[in-house]
């Protein structure tokens, strides 16, 4: 199952490269400092621009499971929302990236955006099992929108791989 109708809106997966999402905002995988190293961050980074870098570490440093928005340089995205799933310490949890899925989404209400793309954030670096992921942030995403006040209509997930791409598809089957 690529694709789920909730109220208003749809929660939709797909394989690919964040980067190239073409939606109000793209999330990144941050660190509660925002500097962009490795993974999504650097991919962004290096797609869009040092300035995006340099916005998000004039808002930060914020709490862990926390998110802030910036703009999104040259991507295709007007936006980047940079999710804070781990500290400097580079741990993270499903309870944090849960947490910061929802701050992401309320940042995206907030800024009265549609569209939102999601990486499995806590599942490179952060080395999280990515089906307990996938539950945390579509259980997540789903009761998102089933909440009238939502503005928000569409929430992709790019995953990377194949692999990561079964693994939501089979939780998103699951709910
Ligand atoms: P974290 O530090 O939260 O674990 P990472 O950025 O290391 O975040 O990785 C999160 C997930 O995003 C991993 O599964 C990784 O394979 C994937 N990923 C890396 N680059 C991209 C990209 N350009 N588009 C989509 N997913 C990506």
């Amino acid at each position: 199952m690529n694709e789920k109708r909730v109220g208003r809106g749809c929660v939709v997966l797909r394989q690919g490269d964040i980067t190239e999402s073409d939606v109000d905002a793209i999330v990144n995988a941050a660190n509660n400092h925002l500097r962009m190293g490795a993974g999504v961050a650097g991919a962004i980074k290096r797609k869009g621009g040092q300035a995006i870098e340099a916005e998000a570490v004039s808002k930060g440093p914020i709490r862990v499971g926390d998110a802030v928005i910036t703009d999104a340089g040259e991507l295709p995205a007007r936006h980047v929302i940079h999710a804070a799933g781990m500290g400097t310490d580079l741990k993270t949890s499903p309870e944090i990236v849960e947490a910061c899925t929802r701050a992401s989404l309320e940042v995206a209400e907030e800024n009265s955006l549609g569209s939102i793309a999601f990486p499995a954030i806590g599942t490179g670096v952060g080395g999280l099992d990515v089906k307990l992921v996938a539950s945390r942030m579509l259980e997540a995403c789903m009761a998102h929108l089933q909440t009238s006040a939502s503005k928000l209509t569409r929430i992709e997930f790019v995953l990377f791989s194949d692999a990561d791409l079964a693994a939501f598809q089979e939780a998103l089957e699951a709910l």
